[in-house]
């Protein structure tokens, strides 16, 4: 997809910090960190909503949610963590290439903000 931007991470265009990559997706840094630690999964195929993902997207998804728990020293998950997947505009989804926030090192709250 070419104007998206997470698809130009990807493609190496847009500098990172990359956690992790494989075939299926690529991890990194957030660049406005929400919690004291803030990763995106990003499944490499582009699709912008769980609505709208095909078998071969949500084999991708699969590969990343199996994946997250075995990082647990690389993305300090050690005490527990948080996965968020933003759909749309009430949720504040401001990419629109479906990525999982995955956020930890510190107790969090419940608060929807
Ligand atoms: P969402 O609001 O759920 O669509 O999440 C998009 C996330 O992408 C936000 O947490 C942003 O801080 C993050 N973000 C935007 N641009 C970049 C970038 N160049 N590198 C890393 N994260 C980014
Ligand atoms: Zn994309």
């Amino acid at each position: 997809m070419e104007n998206c931007l997470f698809c130009k991470i990807i493609k190496g265009e847009i500098p990172t910090t990359k956690m992790y990559e494989d075939d299926n997706m690529i991890i990194i840094k957030d660049i406005d960190p929400k919690a004291k630690n803030h990763f995106l999964c990003i499944p490499k195929c582009h699709f912008k909503l769980l609505a709208e993902m095909t078998e071969e997207d949500a084999n991708a998804v699969k590969a990343c949610l199996k994946k997250i728990p075995t990082l647990e020293k690389e993305l300090g998950l050690k005490n527990g963590y948080r996965l968020v997947i933003n759909q749309g505009e009430d949720a504040g989804q401001t990419v629109f290439h479906l990525h999982i926030h995955i956020l930890s090192g510190q107790k969090m709250g419940w608060t929807p903000a």
